[in-house]
């Protein structure tokens, strides 16, 4: 007998009928014998619908009546959820995030998990009830209803498995589960079977969009494996795990990439001391994430200073570095919003070298210029400009045999 924590999406509750279906989903496990704890997302559209009620009234909505609003998303989910299992002859009950006590910081729509009683869901447990907890949802110390921001459900999905030690949590989706890249760009994309923690964190930093990126953290830190796969078929999905052996022989785990960004060049600005801290300040002082940054030096006091930003950023970035500019005296400030971030993930490439000069070369291949490149331990990334990223995906997708199942790449380069 095991106990599984179950989390289903808004697409996947997004009317009664599917609520139906899902409810009987839960109940095959539960006739098994296992201990069942489902944590819901509110239906498709319906969080969205709640914010923009709430922008109507007030322009900029209070923070904590905000999370009043919209955390009623999930308990009308929750409610007919365990109406469904009662309806099929079997025993529920829903839960909210206060009733639970999922006890989070009192940062109002983007609220920390801090603690989560178990008690309550282990009696109804014993019991033998299908629990059914409100997604995204939290209380404060002060008995303050608070959210987790957007895509939170995944969050409580994991920390719920944390703190019940579950042997799996389950994030039912409306994809198969995560992709070696996006199958809208490159037909030949498969489902990754298994994937390391850090990996998926690199992917979903990077843009893919299954898993949200603080329940990756989470279940790394507590070991939580995560199973992702689709609500509408029995095929198993992906799974998030500890790293081991067998996954460092693929070099590379997946390919993604990102157009949310747009790259700034501060041309000769003065070789001295001092010069990036006086560009930077005014930057984050605005709240503006900076990814990227390469500073060439070159003979003579000169160096150019090249970044990139989010792209929704870019206006505000370069008004406020023109003005910096002419106090530090450099020459000019340019900039492009037509450029993509290209990048291959994967753990293999820790203990092996030459895995970006061969991205490098397949770029190059391709005619494809590269404009900035940035590393980390597990990742080689890539500015290019934007009209050529779905070649670019496709080109490394091909050359990295993704295609092809579990084939350790050093075979086939
Ligand atoms: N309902 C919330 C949202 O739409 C939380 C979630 O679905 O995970 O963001
Ligand atoms: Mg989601």
């Amino acid at each position: 007998m095991a106990l599984i924590v179950q989390k289903f999406g808004g697409t996947s509750v997004g009317n009664t009928d599917k609520i139906k279906a899902v409810a009987e989903r839960v109940l095959k496990s539960h006739k098994q014998g296992n201990r069942m704890v489902v944590v819901l997302s509110a239906m498709s559209g319906e969080t969205d619908r709640l914010i923009r009620l709430a922008k109507d009234v007030q322009k900029i909505p209070d923070q904590r009546e905000l999370d009043m609003i919209v955390s009623t998303g999930e308990q009308v989910t929750v409610a007919l959820f365990a109406m469904a299992v009662k309806e099929a002859g079997y025993d529920a009950v829903s839960l909210l995030g206060d009733q639970v006590r999922i006890l989070t910081s009192n940062l109002h729509t983007k609220a920390r998990i801090k603690q989560i009683d178990s008690e309550l869901i282990s009696k109804h447990l014993d019991q033998g009830k299908v629990v059914v907890i409100a997604g995204f949802q939290g209380v404060t110390e002060a008995g303050d209803i608070t959210t987790l921001g957007r895509g939170g459900s995944d969050t409580t999905a994991v920390a719920l498995a944390a703190a019940l030690k579950a042997d799996a949590c389950e994030i039912f989706t409306d994809v198969e589960g995560v992709y070696t890249t996006d199958p809208n760009v490159c037909k030949a994309a498969r489902k990754i079977n298994r994937i390391t923690y850090d990996e998926m964190l690199e992917l979903a930093s990077l843009g893919a969009k299954v898993l949200d990126i603080r329940s990756v953290g989470l279940a790394k830190r507590y070991k939580v494996p995560v199973h992702v796969r689709s609500t509408f078929t029995e095929n198993e999905g992906t799974w998030v795990v500890e790293e081991d052996k067998n996954m460092e022989s693929m070099l590379v785990s997946g390919v993604t990439y990102s157009k949310n960004e747009a790259r700034i060049t501060i041309n000769k600005v003065p070789d001295q001391p001092g010069v990036a801290a006086k560009i930077f300040l005014p930057i984050s002082d605005a709240g503006i994430i900076v990814d990227m940054i390469i500073q060439n030096t070159r003979a003579g006091a000169m160096t150019d200073l090249t970044f990139t930003v989010l792209r929704s950023d870019y206006d505000r970035a370069m008004k406020l570095l023109r003005e910096v500019a002419k106090e530090i005296n450099a020459e000019s400030v340019t900039g492009s919003e037509d450029i993509a971030k290209v990048s291959i993930v994967g753990v293999g490439m820790r203990n092996h070298s030459g895995i970006a000069s061969t991205m490098f070369q397949i770029l190059a291949k391709e005619g494809i210029n590269i404009l900035m490149i940035s590393t980390s331990e597990i990742k080689v990334s890539c500015v290019i400009e934007e009209k050529y990223t779905e070649l670019a995906v496709r080109a490394l997708h091909d050359a990295f045999a993704l295609d092809k199942d579990n084939v350790p790449s050093e075979e086939v380069i």
